[in-house]
């Protein structure tokens, strides 16, 4: 995980985030809303702080919150879940992802399958739980898996079949055949499906359909969630797991060596943003699905080839009619040539599929319209 000479490497994100500050440039690169959430949720949280919940919260997380998970599931998907046994708080998706892979993997022995691009955290926890990483390549420009190499990658090794779904960077939401087709798998070689499901909320035209919901899935999945993204909190790190108590037990004990708890007023304002009126949901996609039309109209007009996405906070377009043959490069030099940051979609795959990616780039939609706009307009100056 070091960089070449030793030092820490930044991640992708960190690298873009602080050349859009250094260039001055509209940060379309990292996954983070330009705007606050939902007041109420806001207030919940000063509110909380106020009134003192300022020290360390139960370790599995606030009865308020673990509560209001569960009536999320239910109100959204049917799904029941016991608070006291089958939920656990993380500090955001990320360490969910972290505990549930370190407390379920034993070393090399054991495969992780994962959808290729992946987000940056997930090559790397596998990486610090000693397992082995098997991809899956989601190819330009549906970005749907082959059944046949999703079925050849999954074998009696496989211990993890992890899947994002709204899936980040590439915008896709899985068939239902891909999802059938991953529980059937799972049942053939015992492996457990985690699913990362911090987009849940931001799909267009298509339902998003937790994997849990499937016949014969919910004793074997585990989901995670996290509020960031859905009340556009994403520096207050609340996230979740639910489903089978015995697997989240083995991930409340990683989980409480590696934060012990986090984030106490948060966890009532988050609770607080899951109970909001099914309108909120709704406008908040449909307010997503507005700003990913006006990106991809920007970006087909300065002349890029473009995969709309199904759900996500991101857009990703091929750059190659605009003459780049490397996104890496493309996206270093587009601060100075548009005052635009982007990310390349290579830094999202292992080193052996970097060519089928590179002239791949993500933009990220979470911005404010007139910024939206902005870009746009820079870029056509590309052309
Ligand atoms: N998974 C995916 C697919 C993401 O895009 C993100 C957000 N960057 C995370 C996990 C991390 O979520 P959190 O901020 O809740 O840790
Ligand atoms: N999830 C966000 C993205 O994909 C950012 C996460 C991060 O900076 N680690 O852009």
């Amino acid at each position: 995980l070091l960089g070449e000479d030793g030092s820490v490497a930044p991640t992708i994100f960190a690298e873009m985030s602080a050349l859009a500050a250094a260039t001055g440039a509209l940060n379309l690169g990292q996954g983070f809303p330009d705007e606050d959430g939902p007041e109420a949720v806001l207030e919940a949280a000063r509110t909380a702080i106020s009134h003192g919940a300022n020290q360390y919260p139960p370790g599995r997380g606030t009865t308020d919150l673990l509560e209001a998970i569960a009536e999320h599931q239910q109100r959204f998907y049917g799904l029941r879940l016991d608070p006291t046994s089958e939920i656990v708080v993380t500090a955001g998706a990320t360490e969910a992802l972290a505990a549930t892979l370190l407390a379920l993997v034993d070393g090399p022995d054991d495969e992780v399958v994962v959808f290729e691009p992946y987000y940056d955290s997930y090559a790397a926890c596998v990486a610090l739980s000693g397992a082995t990483l098997r991809t899956v390549p989601l190819r330009w420009p549906g970005f749907q898996p082959d059944l046949d190499e999703l079925a050849a990658a999954v074998s009696d090794r496989t211990r993890i079949i992890l899947v994002n779904d709204p899936h980040n960077p590439t915008g896709a939401v899985f068939e239902r055949a891909v999802l059938e087709e991953i529980v059937r798998l799972a049942h053939r070689h015992d492996a457990v499906i985690v699913t990362d499901e911090v987009y849940e909320h931001l799909v267009f035209d298509v339902a998003h359909t937790p994997i849990a919901t499937l016949p014969g899935a919910a004793e074997r999945t585990l989901a995670i969630s996290s509020g960031g993204k859905t009340f556009r909190t994403t520096g207050w790190k609340i996230g979740w797991v639910s489903g089978p108590a015995d697997l989240l037990t083995a991930v409340l004990t990683v989980k409480q060596f590696l934060t012990y708890v986090n984030g106490s007023p948060f966890q009532p304002a988050i609770a607080t943003g899951l109970r909001l009126p099914d309108g909120f949901f709704h406008d908040l996609a449909s307010d997503m699905k507005g700003k990913r039309d006006i990106l991809g109209a920007g970006l087909e007009a300065a002349g890029f080839d473009v995969s709309p996405p199904q759900g996500s906070y991101f857009t990703v377009a091929d750059a190659a009619p605009l003459g780049a043959e490397d996104a890496g490069d493309f996206c270093r030099t587009l601060p100075e040539r548009a005052g635009v940051v982007a990310i390349p979609l290579t830094a999202f795959v292992t080193a052996r599929r970097r060519a089928e990616y590179a002239t791949l780039v993500r933009f990220a939609a979470c911005k404010r319209v007139d910024v939206l706009e902005e870009a746009a307009s820079r870029l056509r100056a590309l052309s």
